[in-house]
């Protein structure tokens, strides 16, 4: 009865828009359409077509819950729970690496070095996300392609996107998502003809660390918590034993560590050592092949 009644409508209370949302977001315009078509479940072009369209309370709500955890840095990934590589939208979690671009590379490479094996076998060490494994997979479908994590929640996550990404019926079969601190779990008799890796590459106390979408990420898919070499030189110590007469190794590694990688490959008997420049021009890749006689 003393209750007053509730202020009139503002007209900025009128039931927001998807234009209105935009226009009043912080956050860079892609972002933000980034975000909110996530929401919505609409096209990129729909939030022309249906702009000025009211939405409903909830979706405005939900956008901007997802739009407050953007500012505070979360990655745009996480949020919407996924990010296309290779042309293949692949499910994202905390728990995993997010695909990053650059790493396209290394799938170009490795898809060059097995070129003309047929049912060539692949191997992906520290799959993640399962990106590299699952795009190498979806390129050649005669390929067996096998990918270890020792994270066990990256594991489940790779093994979704396998599943939801390739042909049930692919010749190679499915890939197969094994639980392996490197090489350590796999069957020692396996000989590949192509191993591949985005190991944990960056050094403990380095700064980027604490910046961007690292800070969100998985530490133990960003650093070795040591000189940020320790993961390679692991894979490349290993990979002579798992290799088939001229097999090709290749990882990624970081922007000033083509030569220290190219140095660990030749002092492991790898022939036609090289590194490879991603799109922004820095050797971003480096790998060898293992000729018959080296093994
Ligand atoms: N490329 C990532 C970055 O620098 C690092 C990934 C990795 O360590 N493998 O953001």
């Amino acid at each position: 009865m003393t209750e007053t009644s509730p202020a009139p409508l503002h007209p900025t209370a009128l039931p927001a828009t998807a234009d209105a949302l935009l226009r009043a977001s912080p956050l860079p315009p892609l972002e933000a359409r980034i975000l909110l078509t996530h929401v919505l479940g609409w096209r990129r072009t729909q939030l022309i077509t249906r702009g000025e369209e009211p939405l409903e309370r909830a979706s405005v709500e939900r956008y901007r819950a997802l739009e407050a955890r953007r500012v505070v840095g979360e990655p745009v990934a996480q949020l919407v729970g996924a990010r296309e590589f290779f042309g293949l939208e692949f499910e994202v979690t905390p728990q995993v690496l997010i695909p990053r671009p650059e790493t396209e590379l290394l799938v170009e490479t490795a898809l060059a070095a097995i070129e003309h094996r047929p049912r060539a076998r692949v191997l992906d060490l520290g799959t993640g996300t399962g990106a590299i494994a699952v795009a190498i997979a979806s390129m050649r479908p005669d390929a067996q392609v096998w990918a270890l994590d020792r994270s066990t929640d990256a594991l489940a996550v790779a093994a979704r996107n396998g599943a939801r990404l390739l042909d049930a019926q692919r010749p190679g079969g499915a890939v197969a998502f094994l639980h392996s601190d490197w090489y350590g779990s796999l069957d020692p008799a396996l000989r590949f003809d192509a191993i591949v890796s985005n190991p944990p590459y960056i050094a403990s106390g380095d700064p980027h660390l604490g910046e961007g979408d690292l800070r969100f990420e998985p530490r133990s898919a960003l650093t070795d918590e040591a000189d940020g070499l320790s993961a390679i030189r692991a894979i490349v110590a290993g990979a002579p034993e798992r290799l088939a007469a001229d097999g090709a190794l290749w990882v990624e590694h970081g922007y000033d560590q083509a030569e220290a990688v190219r140095a660990l490959l030749s002092a492991r008997g790898f022939a036609e050592v090289r590194s490879e420049r991603d799109l922004a021009g820095i050797a971003r890749i480096s790998g060898g092949v293992l000729r018959a006689a080296a093994t």
